[in-house]
Protein backbone atom coordinates (compact mmCIF):
# COMPACT_ATOMS: atom_id res chain seq x y z
CA UNK A 1 0.00 0.00 0.00
CA UNK A 2 2.42 2.91 -1.22
CA UNK A 3 1.58 6.24 -0.97
CA UNK A 4 0.29 7.74 -3.61
CA UNK A 5 2.77 9.87 -4.51
CA UNK A 6 5.83 7.83 -5.77
CA UNK A 7 4.15 4.85 -6.20
CA UNK A 8 5.19 4.33 -10.01
CA UNK A 9 8.53 6.18 -9.69
CA UNK A 10 10.17 4.29 -6.86
CA UNK A 11 11.07 1.36 -8.67
CA UNK A 12 12.82 2.89 -10.84
CA UNK A 13 14.38 5.58 -8.90
CA UNK A 14 15.23 2.39 -6.69
CA UNK A 15 16.87 0.37 -9.86
CA UNK A 16 18.80 3.33 -10.60
CA UNK A 17 20.14 4.03 -6.96
CA UNK A 18 21.65 0.03 -7.24
CA UNK A 19 23.28 1.14 -10.34
CA UNK A 20 25.18 4.36 -8.34
CA UNK A 21 25.90 1.77 -5.66
CA UNK A 22 27.48 -0.62 -7.79
CA UNK A 23 29.70 2.04 -9.26
CA UNK A 24 30.76 3.28 -6.32
CA UNK A 25 29.42 6.35 -6.58
CA UNK A 26 28.42 8.51 -3.96
CA UNK A 27 26.17 10.61 -5.88
CA UNK A 28 22.25 9.33 -6.26
CA UNK A 29 19.71 11.21 -8.33
CA UNK A 30 18.01 14.44 -7.59
CA UNK A 31 14.63 14.80 -7.50
CA UNK A 32 12.88 17.94 -8.00
CA UNK A 33 11.32 19.50 -5.11
CA UNK A 34 7.15 20.37 -4.92
CA UNK A 35 6.40 23.46 -2.86
CA UNK A 36 2.39 24.25 -2.58
CA UNK A 37 1.50 27.84 -2.79
CA UNK A 38 -1.98 29.70 -2.45
CA UNK A 39 -4.22 31.68 -0.35
CA UNK A 40 -4.61 30.93 2.99
CA UNK A 41 -7.08 27.82 3.92
CA UNK A 42 -7.43 26.91 0.27
CA UNK A 43 -5.92 23.46 1.64
CA UNK A 44 -2.24 23.36 0.74
CA UNK A 45 -1.19 21.13 4.02
CA UNK A 46 -4.35 18.79 2.71
CA UNK A 47 -3.75 18.50 -0.36
CA UNK A 48 0.65 17.45 0.63
CA UNK A 49 -0.75 15.06 3.04
CA UNK A 50 -3.09 13.23 1.09
CA UNK A 51 -0.02 12.80 -1.55
CA UNK A 52 2.41 11.46 1.36
CA UNK A 53 -0.64 9.40 2.34
CA UNK A 54 -0.20 9.83 5.80
CA UNK A 55 -2.21 12.59 8.65
CA UNK A 56 0.52 14.96 10.08
CA UNK A 57 0.41 18.50 9.24
CA UNK A 58 -1.51 21.01 11.44
CA UNK A 59 -4.62 21.91 9.05
CA UNK A 60 -7.40 24.04 9.70
CA UNK A 61 -10.03 27.05 8.93
CA UNK A 62 -7.65 29.84 10.28
CA UNK A 63 -3.87 30.26 9.75
CA UNK A 64 -2.34 27.14 10.70
CA UNK A 65 1.35 26.64 8.79
CA UNK A 66 3.02 29.61 9.98
CA UNK A 67 6.87 28.59 9.46
CA UNK A 68 7.82 26.97 5.91
CA UNK A 69 7.98 23.11 6.77
CA UNK A 70 10.28 21.84 4.41
CA UNK A 71 9.39 17.94 4.71
CA UNK A 72 11.85 15.06 3.24
CA UNK A 73 11.24 12.42 2.57
CA UNK A 74 13.40 9.32 3.07
CA UNK A 75 13.14 5.80 1.43
CA UNK A 76 13.97 2.96 3.98
CA UNK A 77 13.71 -1.30 2.87
CA UNK A 78 10.75 -2.59 3.59
CA UNK A 79 10.37 -5.90 5.48
CA UNK A 80 10.63 -7.93 2.28
CA UNK A 81 13.14 -6.57 1.62
CA UNK A 82 15.10 -6.92 4.71
CA UNK A 83 14.24 -4.03 6.60
CA UNK A 84 11.48 -2.88 8.76
CA UNK A 85 7.71 -1.23 7.66
CA UNK A 86 8.17 1.14 10.39
CA UNK A 87 7.70 5.14 9.70
CA UNK A 88 9.03 7.93 11.78
CA UNK A 89 9.76 11.36 11.81
CA UNK A 90 12.35 13.38 12.71
CA UNK A 91 13.24 16.72 13.41
CA UNK A 92 16.37 19.00 12.83
CA UNK A 93 15.46 20.81 15.63
CA UNK A 94 15.38 17.69 18.49
CA UNK A 95 18.45 15.87 19.50
CA UNK A 96 19.60 13.57 16.42
CA UNK A 97 18.01 10.08 16.55
CA UNK A 98 14.94 11.29 18.13
CA UNK A 99 12.46 8.99 16.11
CA UNK A 100 9.13 10.01 16.16
CA UNK A 101 6.67 6.82 15.24
CA UNK A 102 3.43 8.77 16.00
CA UNK A 103 2.21 10.70 13.16
CA UNK A 104 -0.04 12.37 15.52
CA UNK A 105 3.04 13.29 17.96
CA UNK A 106 4.56 14.83 14.55
CA UNK A 107 1.44 17.13 14.28
CA UNK A 108 1.71 18.79 18.08
CA UNK A 109 5.56 18.96 17.53
CA UNK A 110 5.18 20.91 14.17
CA UNK A 111 2.11 23.07 16.25
CA UNK A 112 4.66 23.43 19.33
CA UNK A 113 7.84 24.12 17.27
CA UNK A 114 5.89 26.97 15.14
CA UNK A 115 4.55 28.85 18.54
CA UNK A 116 8.41 28.42 19.63
CA UNK A 117 9.66 31.04 17.28
CA UNK A 118 6.44 32.77 15.15
CA UNK A 119 4.72 32.81 18.62
CA UNK A 120 0.97 31.92 19.81
CA UNK A 121 -1.20 34.76 18.20
CA UNK A 122 -1.07 33.60 14.80
CA UNK A 123 2.83 35.63 14.59
CA UNK A 124 4.38 34.00 11.14
CA UNK A 125 8.31 33.31 10.83
CA UNK A 126 10.47 32.74 7.94
CA UNK A 127 13.12 29.96 9.53
CA UNK A 128 12.01 26.67 8.03
CA UNK A 129 10.81 23.50 10.39
CA UNK A 130 12.39 20.53 9.01
CA UNK A 131 11.38 17.11 9.45
CA UNK A 132 12.40 13.82 7.93
CA UNK A 133 9.57 10.98 7.16
CA UNK A 134 11.72 7.83 6.91
CA UNK A 135 8.91 5.26 5.28
CA UNK A 136 9.40 2.42 2.90
CA UNK A 137 6.29 3.71 0.92
CA UNK A 138 7.42 7.20 -0.02
CA UNK A 139 10.28 8.09 -2.79
CA UNK A 140 13.32 10.69 -2.18
CA UNK A 141 11.95 13.69 -2.42
CA UNK A 142 11.56 17.24 -0.55
CA UNK A 143 8.13 18.41 -0.56
CA UNK A 144 7.57 22.22 0.87
CA UNK A 145 4.33 23.54 3.05
CA UNK A 146 4.42 27.27 2.65
CA UNK A 147 2.34 30.08 4.78
CA UNK A 148 -0.96 30.92 2.74
CA UNK A 149 -0.71 34.57 1.11
CA UNK A 150 -3.27 36.68 3.42
CA UNK A 151 -3.89 40.56 3.26
CA UNK A 152 -5.09 41.95 6.28
CA UNK A 153 -2.89 41.36 9.31
CA UNK A 154 -4.20 39.39 12.11
CA UNK A 155 -3.07 38.54 16.21
CA UNK A 156 0.63 39.49 15.67
CA UNK A 157 1.24 39.91 12.57
CA UNK A 158 3.23 43.09 11.02
CA UNK A 159 1.14 45.40 8.71
CA UNK A 160 2.94 44.46 5.82
CA UNK A 161 2.56 40.61 6.49
CA UNK A 162 1.37 40.11 2.61
CA UNK A 163 4.58 41.37 1.29
CA UNK A 164 6.06 39.52 3.80
CA UNK A 165 5.24 35.93 2.55
CA UNK A 166 5.16 36.63 -0.53
CA UNK A 167 8.63 37.63 -0.32
CA UNK A 168 9.21 33.86 1.41
CA UNK A 169 7.24 32.33 -0.67
CA UNK A 170 8.81 33.56 -4.19
CA UNK A 171 12.23 32.55 -1.95
CA UNK A 172 11.16 29.01 -2.49
CA UNK A 173 9.55 28.07 -5.70
CA UNK A 174 12.02 30.85 -7.81
CA UNK A 175 14.96 27.73 -8.05
CA UNK A 176 14.19 26.02 -11.38
CA UNK A 177 14.33 22.73 -9.88
CA UNK A 178 11.54 23.09 -7.78
CA UNK A 179 8.00 21.81 -8.78
CA UNK A 180 4.96 24.59 -7.95
CA UNK A 181 1.36 23.06 -6.79
CA UNK A 182 -0.85 25.92 -7.35
CA UNK A 183 -4.04 25.28 -5.45
CA UNK A 184 -7.12 27.27 -5.93
CA UNK A 185 -10.43 26.53 -4.00
CA UNK A 186 -13.15 25.72 -6.24
CA UNK A 187 -15.48 28.26 -4.43
CA UNK A 188 -12.91 31.08 -5.37
CA UNK A 189 -12.47 32.87 -8.72
CA UNK A 190 -9.51 31.42 -10.67
CA UNK A 191 -9.39 35.47 -12.39
CA UNK A 192 -8.13 36.19 -8.45
CA UNK A 193 -6.34 33.06 -7.84
CA UNK A 194 -3.17 33.85 -5.49
CA UNK A 195 -1.70 30.62 -6.53
CA UNK A 196 -1.63 31.26 -10.08
CA UNK A 197 -0.81 34.86 -9.56
CA UNK A 198 2.84 34.48 -7.79
CA UNK A 199 3.83 31.29 -9.59
CA UNK A 200 3.59 32.94 -13.13
CA UNK A 201 5.64 35.29 -11.29
CA UNK A 202 8.79 32.94 -11.19
CA UNK A 203 7.28 30.30 -14.36
CA UNK A 204 5.71 32.53 -16.80
CA UNK A 205 5.79 29.45 -19.45
CA UNK A 206 3.93 27.01 -17.30
CA UNK A 207 7.02 24.93 -17.27
CA UNK A 208 6.59 24.18 -13.74
CA UNK A 209 2.98 24.81 -12.63
CA UNK A 210 0.07 22.53 -11.98
CA UNK A 211 -2.85 23.82 -11.17
CA UNK A 212 -4.75 22.02 -8.22
CA UNK A 213 -8.75 23.43 -7.95
CA UNK A 214 -9.58 22.10 -4.18
CA UNK A 215 -13.06 22.29 -2.27
CA UNK A 216 -14.86 21.06 -5.61
CA UNK A 217 -17.71 20.07 -3.12
CA UNK A 218 -18.42 22.91 -1.48
CA UNK A 219 -19.19 24.93 -4.72
CA UNK A 220 -22.21 27.18 -5.30
CA UNK A 221 -25.33 25.22 -6.29
CA UNK A 222 -25.58 24.99 -9.71
CA UNK A 223 -21.80 25.76 -10.40
CA UNK A 224 -18.97 23.15 -11.19
CA UNK A 225 -15.74 23.46 -12.05
CA UNK A 226 -15.32 21.69 -15.32
CA UNK A 227 -14.62 24.31 -17.22
CA UNK A 228 -11.99 25.77 -15.31
CA UNK A 229 -10.08 21.64 -15.30
CA UNK A 230 -10.62 21.80 -18.83
CA UNK A 231 -8.09 24.62 -18.29
CA UNK A 232 -10.59 27.07 -20.52
CA UNK A 233 -10.49 29.61 -17.88
CA UNK A 234 -6.87 30.46 -16.96
CA UNK A 235 -5.20 28.31 -19.77
CA UNK A 236 -2.16 25.93 -17.94
CA UNK A 237 0.81 24.46 -19.64
CA UNK A 238 0.60 21.21 -17.66
CA UNK A 239 -3.23 21.59 -16.76
CA UNK A 240 -5.58 21.06 -13.64
CA UNK A 241 -6.48 18.59 -11.37
CA UNK A 242 -9.42 18.89 -9.24
CA UNK A 243 -9.75 17.37 -5.79
CA UNK A 244 -11.80 16.72 -2.53
CA UNK A 245 -10.36 16.80 0.91
CA UNK A 246 -11.08 16.28 3.77
CA UNK A 247 -13.61 19.42 5.23
CA UNK A 248 -12.90 20.74 8.84
CA UNK A 249 -15.89 18.19 10.29
CA UNK A 250 -13.87 15.49 8.86
CA UNK A 251 -10.53 16.61 10.75
CA UNK A 252 -13.09 16.78 13.80
CA UNK A 253 -14.03 13.52 13.45
CA UNK A 254 -10.32 12.10 12.92
CA UNK A 255 -11.20 11.16 9.37
CA UNK A 256 -8.02 9.24 7.76
CA UNK A 257 -6.14 10.07 4.42
CA UNK A 258 -7.50 7.05 3.21
CA UNK A 259 -11.16 7.10 4.16
CA UNK A 260 -11.03 10.44 2.38
CA UNK A 261 -9.62 9.09 -0.75
CA UNK A 262 -12.68 6.96 -1.17
CA UNK A 263 -15.72 9.80 -0.53
CA UNK A 264 -13.49 11.76 -3.03
CA UNK A 265 -13.94 8.66 -5.51
CA UNK A 266 -17.18 8.27 -5.12
CA UNK A 267 -18.14 12.38 -4.68
CA UNK A 268 -16.83 12.47 -8.59
CA UNK A 269 -18.68 9.51 -10.02
CA UNK A 270 -21.69 10.79 -8.78
CA UNK A 271 -21.59 13.99 -10.24
CA UNK A 272 -22.10 14.29 -13.75
CA UNK A 273 -20.58 17.32 -14.41
CA UNK A 274 -17.07 15.64 -13.89
CA UNK A 275 -17.76 12.59 -16.03
CA UNK A 276 -15.35 12.18 -18.56
CA UNK A 277 -12.35 14.35 -16.77
CA UNK A 278 -11.13 11.02 -14.80
CA UNK A 279 -7.85 12.32 -16.21
CA UNK A 280 -8.04 15.53 -14.08
CA UNK A 281 -10.07 14.63 -11.25
CA UNK A 282 -8.47 12.99 -7.69
CA UNK A 283 -5.45 13.06 -5.48
CA UNK A 284 -4.35 9.58 -7.07
CA UNK A 285 -4.67 11.48 -10.63
CA UNK A 286 -2.42 14.28 -9.20
CA UNK A 287 0.27 12.00 -7.58
CA UNK A 288 -0.05 10.28 -11.22
CA UNK A 289 0.96 13.82 -12.85
CA UNK A 290 3.76 14.35 -10.60
CA UNK A 291 5.07 10.60 -11.18
CA UNK A 292 5.19 11.64 -15.08
CA UNK A 293 6.87 14.92 -14.80
CA UNK A 294 9.50 13.12 -12.24
CA UNK A 295 10.20 9.91 -14.84
CA UNK A 296 10.50 13.07 -17.50
CA UNK A 297 13.09 14.56 -15.08
CA UNK A 298 14.87 11.15 -14.61
CA UNK A 299 15.30 10.44 -18.52
CA UNK A 300 16.68 13.88 -18.55
CA UNK A 301 19.62 12.87 -16.33
CA UNK A 302 19.87 9.49 -18.25
CA UNK A 303 22.35 10.70 -20.73
CA UNK A 304 24.87 11.82 -18.14
CA UNK A 305 24.49 8.99 -16.36
CA UNK A 306 25.22 6.76 -19.21
CA UNK A 307 28.37 8.17 -20.10
CA UNK A 308 29.28 8.12 -16.58
CA UNK A 309 28.99 4.61 -16.55
CA UNK A 310 30.57 4.02 -19.89
CA UNK A 311 33.60 6.36 -18.74
CA UNK A 312 33.81 3.75 -15.60
CA UNK A 313 33.68 1.22 -17.86
CA UNK A 314 36.82 2.64 -20.24
CA UNK A 315 38.70 3.37 -16.98
CA UNK A 316 38.56 -0.43 -15.67
CA UNK A 317 39.54 -2.00 -18.62
CA UNK A 318 42.31 -0.07 -19.12
CA UNK A 319 43.29 -0.90 -15.56
CA UNK A 320 42.79 -4.73 -16.30
CA UNK A 321 44.68 -4.61 -19.48
CA UNK A 322 47.79 -2.53 -17.27
CA UNK A 323 48.20 -5.91 -15.49
CA UNK A 324 48.89 -7.99 -18.39
CA UNK A 325 47.19 -11.20 -20.28
CA UNK A 326 45.83 -13.87 -18.09
CA UNK A 327 47.45 -17.00 -19.33
CA UNK A 328 47.02 -20.62 -18.35
CA UNK A 329 50.78 -21.38 -18.36
CA UNK A 330 52.02 -21.41 -14.48
CA UNK A 331 54.83 -18.96 -15.94
CA UNK A 332 52.44 -16.71 -17.26
CA UNK A 333 50.47 -16.65 -14.00
CA UNK A 334 53.94 -16.01 -12.04
CA UNK A 335 54.89 -13.18 -14.05
CA UNK A 336 51.47 -11.55 -13.40
CA UNK A 337 51.32 -11.90 -10.07
CA UNK A 338 54.79 -10.34 -9.93
CA UNK A 339 53.23 -7.56 -12.20
CA UNK A 340 50.72 -7.05 -9.62
CA UNK A 341 52.84 -7.63 -7.00
CA UNK A 342 55.14 -4.37 -8.13
CA UNK A 343 52.22 -2.30 -8.88
CA UNK A 344 51.74 -2.69 -5.43
CA UNK A 345 54.97 -1.72 -3.97
CA UNK A 346 54.85 1.04 -6.41
CA UNK A 347 51.67 2.03 -5.46
CA UNK A 348 52.78 1.89 -1.51
CA UNK A 349 55.76 3.62 -1.53
CA UNK A 350 53.89 6.71 -3.57
CA UNK A 351 51.72 6.80 -0.98
CA UNK A 352 54.80 7.01 1.64
CA UNK A 353 56.47 9.79 -0.23
CA UNK A 354 53.07 11.57 -0.34
CA UNK A 355 52.98 11.08 3.72
CA UNK A 356 56.62 12.11 4.72
CA UNK A 357 56.59 15.24 1.92
CA UNK A 358 53.72 16.50 3.80
CA UNK A 359 55.32 16.00 7.09
CA UNK A 360 57.91 18.05 6.55
CA UNK A 361 56.34 20.56 5.20
CA UNK A 362 54.38 21.01 8.03
P1 LIG B 1 -4.03 25.69 3.91
O1 LIG B 1 -4.16 26.87 4.81
O2 LIG B 1 -4.01 26.12 2.48
O3 LIG B 1 -2.90 24.80 4.26
O4 LIG B 1 -5.40 24.85 4.05
P2 LIG B 1 -5.71 23.59 4.97
O5 LIG B 1 -5.24 22.37 4.30
O6 LIG B 1 -5.28 23.87 6.36
O7 LIG B 1 -7.31 23.58 4.84
C1 LIG B 1 -8.08 24.68 5.28
C2 LIG B 1 -9.48 24.23 5.62
O8 LIG B 1 -10.16 23.85 4.44
C3 LIG B 1 -9.50 23.02 6.54
O9 LIG B 1 -10.56 23.19 7.46
C4 LIG B 1 -9.81 21.87 5.61
O10 LIG B 1 -10.53 20.86 6.24
C5 LIG B 1 -10.66 22.54 4.55
N1 LIG B 1 -10.52 21.90 3.24
C6 LIG B 1 -9.38 21.70 2.53
N2 LIG B 1 -9.65 21.11 1.35
C7 LIG B 1 -10.98 20.92 1.32
C8 LIG B 1 -11.87 20.34 0.34
O11 LIG B 1 -11.47 19.88 -0.74
N3 LIG B 1 -13.21 20.32 0.66
C9 LIG B 1 -13.68 20.83 1.86
N4 LIG B 1 -15.00 20.76 2.08
N5 LIG B 1 -12.88 21.37 2.76
C10 LIG B 1 -11.55 21.42 2.52
MG1 LIG C 1 -1.39 25.03 5.59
Amino acid sequence: NAAPLGSSVIPIVNKLQDIFAQLGSQSSIALPQVAVVGSQSSGKSSVLEALVGRDFLPRGNDICTRRPLVLQLVQTKSRSNGGSDDEWGEFLHLPPDTRIYDFSEIRREIEAETNRLAGENKGVADKQIRLKISSPNVLDITLVDLPGITKVPVGDQPTDIEARIRTMILSYIKSATCLILAVTPANTDLANSDALQIASIVDPDGHRTIGVITKLDIMDRGTDARKLLLGNVVPLRLGYVGVVNRCQEDILLNRTVKEALVAEEKFFRSRPAYHGLTDRLGIPQLAKKLNQILVQHIKVLLPDLKSRISNALVATAKEHQSYGEITESRAGQGALLLNFLSKYCEAYSSLLDGKSEEMSTS
